[in-house]
């Protein structure tokens, strides 16, 4: 029957004609508030372009190709006419386009610019709206936009460029735009008559880990020398208490999260903060080619832990071969989530660990007489010598294998720890990684370590 298969095209919209674009919004930065329908098209993807203001972990579990398009320094700028140019051509070679806006791509966004060159060629296209920063800033700061009796109007302006603030006779007034001059704006927002008494917020990093809240009149503001960061939003009116510094979203708990959350960091009381400390496929192909066609050389297999169990199957199928080929190997792990990742590829451990360390690895092959043994170690880009030298007693000979690497991603935003509340090291390796990157950890923060080894690790490199 195979003669009546014929294949799909890799997404719904690839075909030899033009491609489709979506022009959608990201929300503020909580990746939350991405709606259903714009994670549908981010998986539908061949490539996705996307601005400064969205947060490039968003992106991680999107397979398609990704375009940065926003302004570091240190990227290629791309002055609109290049995004649009970039837009068609990407479209033009039959792909699915996913143009991704911080917030929502008509509020402030050039979304209509967009659609303006897609309808010159003819490109078909749809939009998909974002929460926009005006909205994450209300709810996630308790400033109602609109309220009974206090505010029965709402406008949404720019601060920028200052020769065209604008100051619109509503009862609440939300300013884009205004890191670099909210001072300005403050002052038109004043000289068109609105009481000195007028509250005033400044919402910075809205929805963010690092959302900061900052209140008071008009009159004191405009005294106040405070440096304003982008991306930040001004809001203007009654509505806004004075005690929304402290509310509902600054009272969760942050945690950087290294690693994949245990089950206890539940979205309902803990805000979690990636820390890119995860681990991705990555091996050198001639190392992993030679263990795998010399797999009948070992007599043992020994993995550390599930990630060097899936990264190790991994690379076997891509090889061609399969548990059969692991039939004369004895194989153990010192760690129960190995054991269970095992049972996912029909393997039980001739030997399991009962507690996660390091300490009784020689003592357990001693009790089932695996000495002179030839143990293939599959782990991490760098070997553990610690699990090496315990494999070692007994006279065994061992042979590391990387077959994982902790990820780095590309334009990751330093965290500020200021804002961090309790940090969760997943393994002694992300504790290495993490002080690579900061030198202490600030008192007051919580240190949760996975176990007794990441402890260990985290004494070592911090002390106390
Ligand atoms: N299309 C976007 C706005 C782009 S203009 C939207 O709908 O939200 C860029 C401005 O948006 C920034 O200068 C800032 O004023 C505002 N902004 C975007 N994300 C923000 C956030 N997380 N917190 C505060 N302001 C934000």
């Amino acid at each position: 029957m195979t003669d009546s298969i014929h294949t799909e095209p890799s997404s719904s919209h690839n075909s030899a004609k033009k491609g489709y674009v979506y022009i959608a919004g990201a929300g503020p930065g909580d990746p939350e508030l991405l709606t259903l329908k714009a994670d549908r098209a981010l998986r539908e993807a061949d490539v996705i372009l996307f601005d400064d203001l969205v947060l490039p972990q968003m992106l991680e579990p999107y397979r398609a190709e990704k375009i940065y398009t926003g302004k570091r320094k240190d990227a290629h700028h791309f002055a609109q006419d290049e995004i649009n140019q970039e837009i068609v051509r990407h479209a033009l070679m039959g792909k699915t386009v996913v143009r991704l806006k911080g917030g929502d791509p008509f509020i402030f966004g050039r979304g209509g610019e967009e659609i303006e060159t897609l309808r010159q060629h003819g490109i078909e296209y749809e939009i998909i709206p974002g929460i926009t920063a005006a909205h994450g800033a209300s709810a996630y700061s308790e400033i109602p936009l609109t309220m009974r009796k206090v505010s029965s109007s709402v406008a949404f302006c720019t601060g920028h460029p200052v020769n065209s603030i604008q100051v619109p006779d509503t009862d609440t007034i939300v300013y884009y735009m205004v890191a670099s001059n909210v001072h300005d704006v403050l002052d038109k927002v004043a000289a068109s008559g609105r009481s000195g008494e007028t509250m005033v917020a400044v919402v910075q990093n809205a929805t963010r880990y690092n959302q900061r809240i900052f209140t008071s009149t008009l009159d004191e503001f405009r005294k106040r020398e405070k440096a304003v960061y982008s991306p930040a939003l001004l809001i203007i009116g009654q509505n806004i208490s004075q005690y929304i510094e402290e509310n509902w979203f600054s009272r969760k708990k942050k945690v950087l999260m290294t690693g994949e959350a245990p089950k206890k960091y539940t979205p309902a009381d803990y805000i979690t903060v990636p820390f890119p400390c995860h681990q991705v496929a990555g091996a050198d192909l001639g190392a992993v080619r030679s263990c795998i066609e010399g797999i009948d050389e070992f007599s043992m297999l020994f993995f550390q832990n599930r990630f060097a169990v899936r990264y190790f199957f991994k690379y076997l199928f891509e090889h061609g071969r399969d548990v059969r080929h692991l039939a004369h190997l004895t194989i153990c792990t010192s760690n129960r989530l190995a054991a269970t990742e095992l049972h996912e590829y029909g393997i039980i451990p001739d030997c399991c660990l009962d507690r996660e360390s390091t300490d009784g690895i020689a003592a357990m092959l001693q009790k089932e007489g695996l000495t002179g043994q030839h143990i293939l170690l599959p782990g991490a880009e760098h070997v553990d010598e610690l699990v090496a030298g315990q494999l070692c007693e007994g006279g065994n000979k061992v042979t590391p294998l990387a077959v994982y690497v902790h990820g780095a991603q590309d334009h990751v935003e330093k965290i500020d720890l200021e804002f961090i509340d309790e940090i969760y090291f997943a393994s002694a390796d992300c504790v290495k990684k993490f002080r690579g990157m900061y030198e202490t950890v600030p008192p007051g923060i919580v240190i949760t370590p996975a176990d007794e080894r990441t402890a260990e690790e985290v004494r070592r490199q911090f002390g106390g």
